[in-house]
């Protein structure tokens, strides 16, 4: 069944300069771009999308992290969308990431890991709500 994820390049990548090379592996997997934007999320907003942890020890850094610049969201469609993009990206330290994957090759830490992918469809449908109008995904 064809369906869609959603992902981040988040600013360690950004900032590396790793956004063409990224978006070219995700093409190569076989990923389509239906929605694609770059922007710069406040905290209050990065706060917001990573909600689900906000018990979590790390939160705190979590969100620093993630507003400190920007960052490139898109809407990606592949049958068997979300379960392959983990795959592609790889496990969350990259110190675990096997070879091949996008965090193994341009991850920096378990904190500041390249990449964000979907969980679920309901959650990948959430998370494209949150960056995109129902106008902006084609
Ligand atoms: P993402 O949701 O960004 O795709 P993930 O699903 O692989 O990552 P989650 O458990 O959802 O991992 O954690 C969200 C993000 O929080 C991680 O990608 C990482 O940036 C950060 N994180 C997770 N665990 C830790 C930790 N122990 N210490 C620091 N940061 C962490
Ligand atoms: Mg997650």
């Amino acid at each position: 069944m064809t369906n869609r994820t959603f992902t981040m390049i988040k600013p360690d990548a950004t900032s590396n300069g790793h956004t063409g090379a990224i978006l070219a592996m995700i093409n190569a997997a076989g990923f389509r771009i239906v929605a694609m934007k770059m922007t710069h999320l406040s905290r209050e907003k990065a706060g917001d999308f990573y909600a689900v942890h906000r018990e979590r020890p790390f939160y705190g850094e979590l969100v620093e992290f993630m507003s400190r610049g920007p960052i490139t969201a898109a809407i990606l469609e592949k049958e068997n969308a979300v379960e392959d993009f983990r795959k592609l990206i790889g496990a969350t330290n990259p110190a675990n990431a096997e070879e091949g994957t996008i965090r193994k090759k341009f991850a920096t830490s378990l904190g500041e890991n390249a990449i964000h992918g979907s969980d679920s469809n309901e959650n990948a449908a959430i998370e494209g709500d949150f960056f995109f109008s129902k106008l902006e995904q084609f």
